[in-house]
């Protein structure tokens, strides 16, 4: 350095910083590269800005670009940039204090939380500093691209004080020399300065090089801000291969460029399963966050509803602030703003899958319907737009999936509710005997049978005019009498004994026992004693495994039903007729899904066909 060396000490709240980056253990101090590329691309964009207006820079012709140097023997990393370079005054404004609002909050949140802060280094961005991670000292030498401006040459090792002097250098731009502390050695190999590069840096809009690489070794052009009519199919699906390690197409993707409520580019992606592969690169839900083609976060989750969060891609905006750093982007407005027209843009593409192509929409709804139901139970007001997007099967079209708008077109003129079973599984919810007045007029219910749908209809009340009403409550639509004679009842004095006596045997297990007007095959039915009962929240509850008790309800009798008449013709007290009424209310918890523990229901299967046997082998 020459005489015109000074040494200058750095501000209380940068030794702070220095202090936490210089002992951070952060696993991945691989950042620093993001952050010193990023500066240099900045200050090369710089550049380019003020040659817009203004030709009388140094080297006018020097192309602009980025190179990186590694020596590992010195142990020593080069990072040189072209960009518009630093005067004395700012290389003593920039470099010796914080910059980066980021780097300020991470020390906000240090001293508050008085805890490690080294594990939010990546969060936050610190910027410059972040290089101290790595190096034992750094120089950066600069010669600002005004054409009269002196070089200048900056020096730190990380502890109070730093030196500024003059220097030699002729060209325009920055020079960052890093000596490597002894266990950062790794990132003086070229190999893996070109993986960081590919990681974090690839769409940075200048070259880089690396060593004597003549070609560059980041992408440059992203995908996302190409022309889409430039993109072929094969290129879309190569890189959501590459961003996700999918060996698999995506299912659909979308590229979307906007200039106005927000300015944005967004390629998203909607894999083809959901359960990720065990290759899988990315190992969390969000999309990857670029600003101006820097890539700020990599797990962004505020982008789009928590119901989308299968959704793969990149979304970049250049409205996001130039002083890349994560608060900036969280407290700006603008994330809100991003997040409709992301989310109107997935359920638009959606929505058009769905009419165009009923197929590949099943193949999604196979997979992601759990995600979308849940969003109905989240969100019930912003869920209505997701109703469109929902399928089901129904007593009437058991192998088929039946939007809610297929329902109500084929619902009979007469009907103004819209019905639903809930259940365990399809095959038994056919045979629940809430279904038997429905399924014998022909009225079609809808079936529910996964544990997501219990909580989907706490917030699916009404579709369109259309209240959503459990058959388990709802009375059958008044239909014309059927032709056929109706079987004959139990007389009514035998009946009410009937009821007494299952009134005694099940005792507090039930809220009443009376006969019912509504089933045809079905010998039994458990039916909520209050009109108002919510069956599904009691599934809920179960699922969610909340102290759960058997909810009492009332049974309900078939008066005309061969097995009661044959009851009554048992002695009235005896061993099988209990045995009898107990497997009855078992039965009826069972087909409802309710029942606590099914496996205990075998011995008395046994003894009743004990019984049936002992009747009816000749000996
Ligand atoms: P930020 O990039 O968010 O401003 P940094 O801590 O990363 O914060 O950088 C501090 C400042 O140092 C920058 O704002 C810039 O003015 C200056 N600087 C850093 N690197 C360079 C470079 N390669 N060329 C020109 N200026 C730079
Ligand atoms: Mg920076």
């Amino acid at each position: 350095m020459t005489e015109a060396t000074s040494t200058y000490t750095f501000k209380a709240e940068t030794k702070q910083l220095l202090n936490i980056l210089i002992h951070s253990l952060y696993k991945d101090r691989e950042v620093f590269l993001r952050e010193l590329l990023s500066n240099a691309s900045d200050a090369l964009n710089r550049l380019r800005f003020e040659m817009v207006t203004n030709q009388n820079v140094l080297d006018p012709q020097a192309e602009l670009a980025i190179r990186i140097h590694a020596d590992q023997e010195a142990r020593t990393l080069t990072i040189e940039d072209s960009g518009i370079g630093m005067t004395r005054e700012e290389v003593v404004d920039h470099l010796g204090t914080i910059a980066q609002s980021g780097a300020r909050r991470f020390l906000e949140a240090a001293k508050e939380k008085h805890l490690d802060a080294s594990g939010m280094i990546g969060q936050f961005g610190v910027g410059f500093y972040s290089v101290f991670m790595v190096a034992e000292w750094v120089r950066v030498t600069s010669r600002s691209f005004r054409p009269d401006a002196e070089a200048v040459t900056w020096y730190a090792t990380g502890e109070d004080n730093y030196q500024v002097g003059a220097a030699d250098r002729t060209v325009r731009g920055t020079r960052v020399e890093v000596k490597l502390k002894e266990d950062a050695s790794e990132f003086a190999d070229e190999y893996r300065i070109k993986n960081i590069i590919h990681k974090h840096s690839d769409y940075i809009g200048f070259p880089i090089y690396v060593g004597e690489g003549k070609e560059a070794v980041n992408k440059q052009t992203s995908l996302w801000r190409t022309p889409k009519k430039d993109v072929t199919e094969e290129q879309y699906k190569e890189f959501y291969k590459q961003t996700t390690l999918d060996f698999e197409d995506p299912l659909l993707h979308t590229h979307l460029v906007t200039d106005a409520p927000v300015q944005l580019y967004a390629l998203l992606y909607i894999p083809a399963r959901a359960e990720r592969g065990i290759f899988a690169l990315r190992k969390d839900d969000g999309l990857k966050l670029y600003s101006r083609n820097i890539l700020i976060d990599d797990y962004n989750k505020d982008l789009l509803p928590e119901y989308l969060r299968f959704v793969q891609g990149v979304v970049d905006s250049e409205d996001l602030p130039l002083n890349v750093s994560r608060e900036t982007v969280q407290s700006s407005g603008l994330m809100p703003k991003l997040k409709k027209v992301l989310t109107n843009q997935v359920m638009r593409e959606l929505e058009n899958l769905a009419k165009n192509d009923a197929e590949k929409y099943l193949a999604f709804w196979k997979e992601f319907g759990g995600y979308l139901k849940q969003g109905v139970a989240i969100n019930p007001v912003e869920g209505e737009s997701i109703y469109p997007l929902l399928r089901f099967k129904t007593n009437l079209k058991p192998e088929e999936w039946s939007s809610l708008e297929d329902y109500v077109t084929r619902m009979k003129p007469e009907q103004k509710e819209i019905y639903y079973i809930v259940g365990e599984d399809p095959k038994s919810v056919l045979r629940s005997p809430h279904l038997d007045a429905f399924h014998s007029q022909g009225t079609e219910v809808l079936l529910l049978t996964e544990p997501m749908d219990s909580f989907m209809l706490m917030g699916l009340r009404k579709y369109k005019d259309h209240e959503l009403k459990n058959v388990a409550q709802a009375e059958a639509p008044k239909t014309a009498p059927k032709d056929e004679p109706e079987a004959e009842k139990i007389p009514e004095a035998d009946f009410t004994s009937l009821v007494e006596r299952f009134k005694q045997v099940l005792g507090e297990r039930v809220t009443d026992v009376r006969a019912s007007n509504r089933l045809v095959q079905s010998v039994a039915r458990l039916a909520d004693a209050d009109a108002n009962a919510n069956p599904e929240l009691q599934r809920v509850y179960k699922y969610l495994g909340k102290e759960y008790e058997i909810p009492k309800k009332v049974l309900e009798l078939n008066a005309s039903h061969p097995i009661l008449k044959n009851l009554l013709k048992l002695d009235s007290g005896s061993e099988l007729q209990t045995a009898i009424i107990e497997q009855i209310y078992d039965s009826a918890l069972l087909v409802e899904g309710l029942h606590p523990d099914p496996s205990s229901i075998a011995p008395r299967v046994e003894q009743i066909i004990e019984a049936a046997l002992e009747r009816n082998v000749k000996n």
